[in-house]
């Protein structure tokens, strides 16, 4: 058995002045949490609070971008490259939010390619997967995610570097938090699906986060599932209560 370390980690999306980016990190670095050796703690701010957060920012915690550019840097206007991360010094990515998913066409292959490219330039990746609504309903919960997954898998050797972020779409900033049996049941099933497909060692070792409407009062439980080894926090990341998430790693 590897362990695996709770993961916590704060999505704040595109959110935020200079000013609320600075109490939000102080907030953060007054907290009395469990050791490092218990949870890791990773902020993601937009691309321009990046430098501000990582300069702020208690050194036990860590920062991530919100996405990178598919390939090397270059003729891509609006873009930022993982070469440009790595130079700053911002060791996360979160790639394949369902909000990029849906909002920006980002396919499975799309996503498969940019987690390839930043693990292979020496980032660390938060990928995210989850189904709809409507995918849910019609039972093809388990087919979506293996199909993300495996786009995922096809490009990449090894997963130490990957953190899988399970984010139902229909519970990301809705309030409708999977329950604690519904976040287990398709963790336990990636977890299998990683062991049939990719290898027992990467099974029992890569952390599978849940995200989706965690919040202060709802994390303890969910985190008490044996398959739920952390979280992504979106909405509630940029309030005080992201303190008591990290808190339930504990
Ligand atoms: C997210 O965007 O990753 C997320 C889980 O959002 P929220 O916590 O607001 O549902």
């Amino acid at each position: 058995f590897m362990s695996r370390k709770f993961f916590v980690g704060g999505n704040w999306k595109c959110n935020g002045t200079t000013e609320e980016v600075k109490k939000i990190v102080s907030t953060l670095n007054e907290a009395e949490v469990p050791s490092h050796d218990v949870v890791e703690v990773v902020v993601s701010p937009p691309f321009v609070f990046l430098t501000l957060v990582k300069s702020l920012l208690r050194s036990d915690f860590h920062v991530a971008a919100q996405n990178c550019w598919v390939r090397k840097g270059g003729a891509f206007t609006g873009e930022v490259s993982a070469e440009m991360l790595v130079n700053l010094g911002i060791p996360w990515v979160i790639i394949g939010h369902s909000e990029r998913r849906a909002l920006l066409n980002e396919s499975n292959e799309f996503v498969g390619d940019k987690v390839a490219y930043a693990l292979s330039q020496g980032l660390k990746v938060i990928a995210c997967i989850g189904e709809t609504l409507e995918q849910r309903e019609s039972g093809s919960t388990m087919s979506v995610v293996a199909a993300q997954t495996k786009a995922i898998a096809d490009k990449i050797t090894n997963w130490d570097n990957v953190v899988l972020a399970y984010e139902p779409v229909w519970a990301i900033g809705t309030g409708k938090v999977a329950t604690p049996a519904q976040a287990q049941e398709v963790h336990c099933e990636l977890r299998k699906w990683l062991s049939e497909n990719v290898g027992a060692d990467v099974a029992a070792s890569t952390r599978i986060i849940y995200g989706g409407s965690v919040n202060g009062a709802n994390c303890q439980e969910l985190a008490g599932q044996p398959d739920v080894d952390g979280f992504l926090v979106g909405g509630a990341s940029l309030k005080p209560e992201f303190v008591d998430i990290i808190k339930s790693a504990t």
